[in-house]
């Protein structure tokens, strides 16, 4: 049986290890660490002074998380999506709200006309103010209100688990969308389905999900990489990352 002292070890190296987590997640999702960077166990064990073992462990639940990939004997990396992955997410959102559109232009009521005229007037309001937080966020929840309106909750859970990739791609690669243009096509889409015009609502649905997957950054040879320790200097600056010092267990 593992003696108290054991324990507390056992608890301090995983609190440790979860707080690097965390660090390595904001510098991440911060995109100062990005697609492709290296994460070498050596370097952020030096950096976190923390034991390799607890190092992996943080790189191990990165990996679960999605944001991180290893590789056999070449070590972690900050995952980095290729074009043809991005398409293939954008391509599934496509089928999926194609199919969900011909189903709404058939049997949407009145009220759920007015549930998407009201989401595009609280975007139309946020961009107009300005406020591009709310705007990005209400941009994002148009094409999930949309699926919700089937009430169908298997298409919603699927869709939804591709959301949650164009999410994770989303956050790990720099974008550069016209969120105008983007919001117009939504507001354009509602007004093509409820006047019943099918095929052109399949082909901007289309053109729209293509409008974002070109509007993401997938090679980053142009930016230069910053460092390991420039990049997570400002967190762990803030007392991110070196939490009690604990022995190396190696
Ligand atoms: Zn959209």
């Amino acid at each position: 049986m593992p003696s108290a002292f054991e324990k507390e070890k056992d608890n301090s190296l995983a609190n440790k290890s979860e707080k690097i987590t965390e660090t390595l997640k904001r510098a991440i999702l911060a995109q100062r660490l990005l697609p492709g960077a290296k994460l070498g166990e050596r370097d952020l064990a030096e950096k976190f002074d923390a034991s390799r073992i607890v190092i992996r462990q943080a790189l191990i639940r990165l990996a679960n998380d999605g944001l991180v990939t290893i590789e056999r004997n070449r070590g972690a990396f900050v995952k980095k999506y290729s074009l043809q992955e991005a398409i293939e997410i954008y391509d599934a959102l496509t089928l999926i709200e194609q199919g969900v559109a011909a189903q709404l232009a058939a049997r949407l009521d009145r009220a759920g006309w007015q549930i998407l005229q009201d989401h595009i007037k609280l975007q139309a309001d946020a961009i107009e103010r300005e406020d591009n937080d709310m705007a990005d966020d209400l941009g994002a929840g148009f094409h999930s209100l949309l699926v919700s309106l089937t009430n169908n909750r298997v298409i919603q859970d699927i869709h939804a688990q591709v959301v949650q990739r164009s999410h994770l791609l989303r956050s790990l690669h720099i974008s550069r969308f016209d969120y105008c243009n983007l919001l117009e096509e939504h507001s354009k889409i509602v007004d093509l389905l409820q006047r019943g015009r099918l095929k052109q609502v399949m082909e901007l649905i289309d053109h729209h999900h293509h409008h974002v997957v070109r509007g993401y950054v997938m090679d980053f040879s142009d930016h230069p990489a910053m460092s390991l320790h420039e990049a997570l200097s400002p967190f762990i600056a803030e007392g991110g990352g070196s939490g009690a010092s604990v022995g190396t267990a190696e």
